[in-house]
């Protein structure tokens, strides 16, 4: 067969499933104690959405999308990023009628049409979470310290936090001329010469090296920031070293975007070799607006998990994702043995305890082989005689312990050594 999975896909096989689920349901407990609820959204949204949400003259939009003509002609893309269909749905049901702010959680694929390498695929997943309904620093703080958190929680100590305010409506306009008129007198690369009057943020976000020295000279957002910008930066700043947790300003980093304001912020660490975001996010105060409803600034983040998982891989690092099974239950005999064990295996489960057995009846040699590589804690031995006399062998591999026991009494004995009953 030559069919493969489209090219920048990949399946997510076991065991590697195993540590996906592992660290997706331990970041969702963190959401949780912080009191983050989960939303879901369509995987596919209308194109307009993202030309809004993200920009026009973002790449994303200009470039990186899945777009295309459903059947009844609508213009449909598979989402790129999460933070607009978020937004969108917190519009579509009225959510700021309700009591604010909403903490929002979400996992899930997103699609981007990019030149595949190592830990970026065209299919990848991301984690992130959203606080609409609010524009104190003590929500910037909140979503800041979460993403760290998290990196904490799963002991990444090589990060460095980089931290901007990138302004507001009112006091970035002058800045972004200042930027232009400073731009235009320096030799940029030739993609930037293009875009420094569409849009000279994103000359600042130019990976091309002819522009990395020019931006260190030009000008900086802080330096033209209004004092009620300026009073949200420096109190975010404060609540995050309450925290103690350590940050450098970067004056370089900003989302290109209008409706993205204040806070922008980036984790990047080195643990995956060369310096790269693990984490990144901020504050879109004018998003709803741009989306065409009322007023509703938010703040968040973003988190690739494919490369974050993929450094666990590099630091071998031991993640307990695979659970072991309570029982394995070997059957030794013909059809009546195999019968009866499989009513025993359904009896097992119903108590409570997660239990397989050999589907294929291999013979009795190959199922204890299969025992020991799946490792359950008990392993139950049926055969003819232990049927005749209504027992079963209990091996415990815990004590290292093989009985014969009642079988009316097995899920009574498998609960107290389990601790489920005294
Ligand atoms: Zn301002
Ligand atoms: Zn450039």
């Amino acid at each position: 067969m030559n069919l493969r999975a489209p090219r920048g896909t990949r399946d997510i096989l076991p065991p590697a499933s195993e540590v996906w689920n592992y660290v997706e349901s331990k970041i969702k407990e963190i959401y949780k104690k912080r009191n983050f609820k989960e939303i879901r959204t369509p995987l596919f949204e209308e194109t307009e959405l993202f030309v809004r949400g993200v920009g026009g003259t973002t790449d994303i939009v200009e470039k990186e999308m899945y777009t295309f003509n459903d059947k009844g002609g609508r213009s449909i893309t598979l989402r790129p990023e999460g933070t607009a269909p978020v937004v969108r749905s917190y519009l579509e049901h009225k959510l700021y009628g309700q009591s604010q702010p909403f903490k929002l959680f979400y996992f899930g694929p997103m699609f981007r049409y990019e030149r595949p390498q190592a830990g970026r695929y065209r299919q990848h997943y991301q984690t992130g979470v959203e606080v609409i309904g609010g524009d104190t620093p003590f929500i910037d703080a909140e979503v800041i310290t979460l993403g760290i958190d998290i990196l904490r929680e799963f002991k990444m100590e090589d990060w460095v936090l980089h931290l901007n305010s990138i302004g507001c409506r009112k006091c970035r306009p002058v800045f972004i001329e200042e930027l232009k008129s400073f731009f235009k007198k320096e030799p940029v690369c030739g993609e930037c010469s293009e875009r420094i009057d569409r849009n000279p943020l994103r000359v600042l976000d130019c990976k091309n090296k002819e522009c990395a020295d020019i931006k260190q000279k030009a000008p900086r957002i802080i330096d033209f920031l209004c004092p009620t910008c300026s009073e949200h930066f420096s109190e975010v700043q404060e609540l995050l070293e309450e925290r103690e947790i350590p940050f450098s300003i970067d004056p370089t980093l900003v989302r290109g975007l209008d409706y993205y304001t204040r806070t922008a912020f980036e984790i990047k660490t080195r643990e995956l070799g060369a310096q790269d975001t693990v984490l990144g996010g901020g504050r879109y105060d004018g998003l709803a607006e741009e989306l065409g409803g009322p007023r509703a600034p938010g703040m968040g983040f973003g988190m690739g998990l494919d490369r974050f998982i993929l450094m666990f891989e590099k630091k071998q690092m031991e993640l307990s994702g695979n659970d072991p099974l309570d029982v394995y239950l070997v059957a030794i005999g013909g059809k009546p043995v195999q019968k009866e064990s499989w009513k025993k295996l359904n009896m097992i489960r119903r108590a409570g305890f997660s239990a397989d057995m050999d589907l294929l009846m291999r013979s009795p040699k190959n199922q204890m082989k299969a025992a020991n590589r799946i490792g359950a804690r008990f392993t139950v031995i049926i055969g003819e005689n232990e049927l005749e006399q209504g027992v079963v062998q209990l091996k415990d591999m815990d004590e290292g312990t093989q009985n014969e026991i009642e079988i009316d009494q097995l899920i009574q004995v498998l609960k107290k050594k389990t601790g489920e009953v005294k």
